[in-house]
């Protein structure tokens, strides 16, 4: 490629990635779409070699393709949950910063839980309780983690593959992508606290943002969103990531999907144990998502890997779609429970587009139009991982933390060995 490509794609990039920090996403979208260069950038991307400028790269058509998506999802159907400000039921509005909780340790959050979590959960399937020693445990445990950290890189690295949307038209399943599948931030992100996890048997958050950090200055080009880059650079660099991360985007802190799109793991790590499920997932998310709504969807994710994990070892006379329900009762006052609860009540056998139309898929990269969709994915594919990674890249979204997300609970409840061998050779290796 032409020296000149490659300065005019850096410099898109930088447009794009400016536009984002300050969230102006309208604006986003609006240019994206009259600058019409979409599938411009995306046959450069083509032409690039994936270690070179990926950093730049992957951020300049995510934004692209997901603004592209949003336009073209507002064409389609309204969105019941756009507006944020009716659906806060904190009642706080997005952006006037009152929602950020000046003090954010794990007793906060739990307090505002519907069920406090040394109650009966209320779930029908039993926990498994055993006599294993700690360590009998924890390798249980980590054998767990690694297996939904399995179907969450395959899902990444696959879902990837398909992120431009004009490829969604060869989701199908005689077109796997050819090998190899890179994976992504959700991947090194989630892959940082399985270590954190085999370590330390739970989340001590201090280690997991060093750890976050140390992944991401190894390898920054795994397509990190905007404003990971810059909290990670600045704990990196030692700044307090209690500080750094309530800063962002304007004081309110991210409600992005990062957080649900890296704890997989760590629900399928505490799947026997409810209550540390729900102060860990916390602990992971807060690290880099002082909003509220993403430390929400962080647990729900951790809540289904989970629940999915004890349906598989059970008699699985539970229906998939009590899985939402329970998420839903257990899960903070939020936009992200709201709409777990709303999605509950859509039939499993519906079509996976109306109800990415209705509740996001991702498209907007924030916890509350990515969770929803997943985990009705989830359960509408509860014994079927590749009809679930097929399904979501067809209806498209930030597809690589959708598959990610989806995979990581579906591993747990279709178990060990069902995910096709070829998938698992066409996912890069891990490089832990
Ligand atoms: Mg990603």
């Amino acid at each position: 490629m032409l020296p000149g490509v490659h300065d005019f794609v850096k410099r898109l990039a930088m447009i794009v990635i400016l536009q984002r920090q300050v969230r102006v996403d309208l604006r986003v979208t609006q240019w994206a779409n009259q600058f019409g260069k979409v599938p411009v950038v995306a046959w450069f991307l083509g032409e690039v070699p994936v270690d070179q400028y990926t950093g730049w790269l992957c951020v300049a058509l995510r934004q692209l393709a997901l603004a592209s998506t949003a336009v073209l999802a507002r064409l389609a159907v309204p969105r019941r949950h756009g507006d944020y400000s009716c659906l806060d039921s904190l009642g706080h509005r997005p952006g006037t910063g009152n929602e950020v909780r000046t003090e954010s340790p794990v007793s906060n959050l739990l307090s505002l839980l519907k069920l406090a979590p040394t109650q009966d959960d209320g779930s029908t399937i039993d926990f498994m309780r055993t006599s294993m020693t700690a360590a009998d445990a924890n390798a249980e445990r980590s054998a767990r983690a690694r297996l939904s950290l399995d179907g969450l890189s395959i899902g990444d690295g696959f879902g990837q593959r398909f992120f431009i949307p004009w490829t969604v038209e060869s989701a199908t399943s005689a077109n796997l992508p050819e090998a190899p599948w890179h994976y992504t931030d959700d991947t090194e992100m989630a892959m940082a606290i399985v270590q954190v996890l085999e370590r330390y048997g739970e989340i001590e958050q201090n280690a997991l943002a060093q750890t976050f950090a140390n992944r991401y200055l190894a390898e920054p080009g795994r397509g990190y969103g905007a404003g990971a880059h810059e909290l990670l650079r600045q704990i990196a660099d030692g700044a307090d990531w209690r500080l750094v991360s309530r800063e962002l985007f304007g004081g309110q802190g991210s409600f992005g999907n990062g957080g649900a799109m890296r704890v997989g793991p760590l629900g399928a790590w505490f799947a026997d144990d409810v209550k540390a499920t729900i102060e860990n997932a916390l602990r992971s998310s807060e690290i880099t998502h002082a909003h509220i709504e993403g430390q929400a969807g962080a647990i729900a994710v951790a809540l289904a890997a989970g629940w999915a994990w004890r349906w598989n070892q059970s008699d699985r006379s539970e229906r998939p779609e009590q899985m939402l329900e329970w998420i839903a009762e257990l899960l903070p006052e939020s936009e992200v429970a709201a709409s777990v609860a709303q999605v509950s009540d859509i039939p499993l056998d519906a079509w996976a587009f109306d109800v990415a139309r209705e509740f996001g898929c991702g498209d907007q990269v924030s916890a509350q139009d990515t969770v929803a969709y997943c985990l009705w994915m989830s359960a509408a594919h509860l014994t079927d991982y590749c009809g679930a990674m097929w399904t979501a890249a067809r209806v498209g979204g930030d597809v690589d933390t959708t598959c990610a997300i989806i995979g990581s609970i579906v591993a747990m409840s279709v178990g060990n060995d069902t995910i096709p061998a070829e998938w698992q050779r066409h996912r890069e290796s891990l490089n832990w």
